[in-house]
């Protein structure tokens, strides 16, 4: 079922993205078993996204070896010093402050975190992210300051209430920005990414040029 599903959405990126190359699947596997995961591992799919990171904390120490971890969820500046031992990337930075804080830990433990700036484009109070380019100019400049975080991108959140016009504009936008800031900084080679698309606005997504793209339920099937 799942090594099946892995396959449809194989097939999906490569009818819909313009560069199916780019694109990266990241199973979001908050609140689904390990068994489920592990099947996902030995189908060739690596990469899992995690929002709790109690969760994945214990997900870590019960798959099998080779799995990578990224941090798609709100990150609390208390819990910011666990990052480095379970995520290689972090989608959800929103500012400055907690950025150094990451910086610090990364840099005590030699190693790079890759970041992405999250967007709140719909402007919905209810979402974390950068409101607004010039918030995105400042966080941006500022981010790449720090030696121990690699800035790789910018993340959204689509509105499942949407309709597929709103959706695509939002999704053209946060490339747009992306494509203005890569400019800006002359930062062409490390500011690739778009991670957009959820189970329900996916090819929306690809369609854009999403390089990440985030499946939950339309990969593991709902969560408990
Ligand atoms: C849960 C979650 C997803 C996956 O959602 P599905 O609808 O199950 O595909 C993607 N991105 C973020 C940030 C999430 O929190």
């Amino acid at each position: 079922m799942i090594a099946e599903q892995l396959l449809q959405i194989k097939r999906t990126i490569q009818l819909y993205a313009p560069d199916p190359g780019k694109v990266k699947l990241i199973a979001v596997s908050k609140k689904q078993t390990i068994d489920k995961m592990q099947v996902c591992l030995d189908s060739g799919q690596t990469v899992f996204g995690e929002n709790f990171l109690q969760e994945a904390q214990s997900k870590k120490e019960l798959l099998q070896q080779g799995a990578e971890f990224h941090f798609i969820g709100r990150l609390q500046k208390n819990k910011i010093k666990r990052i480095p031992s379970l995520f290689s990337t972090l989608h959800t930075l929103t500012d400055y402050e907690t950025a150094q804080l990451l910086n610090q830990h990364f840099a005590k433990s030699q190693q790079v975190l890759q970041v992405l700036l999250q967007v709140n484009l719909s402007q919905e109070t209810s979402k974390a992210g950068l409101l607004d380019f010039s918030s995105l100019q400042y966080v941006t400049e500022q981010v790449l300051t720090l030696p121990n975080l690699k800035l790789i991108g910018l993340m959204t959140i689509g509105d499942p209430q949407a309709t597929a016009t709103s959706t695509q504009k939002l999704f053209a936008q946060l490339r747009s920005y992306q494509e203005q800031l890569a400019k800006q900084f002359a930062i062409e080679d490390q500011f690739i990414e778009l991670s957009m698309g959820m189970s329900h606005d996916y090819i929306l997504a690809l369609q854009e040029g999403a390089t990440f793209i985030r499946l939950g339920q339309s990969l593991f099937g709902s969560r408990k």
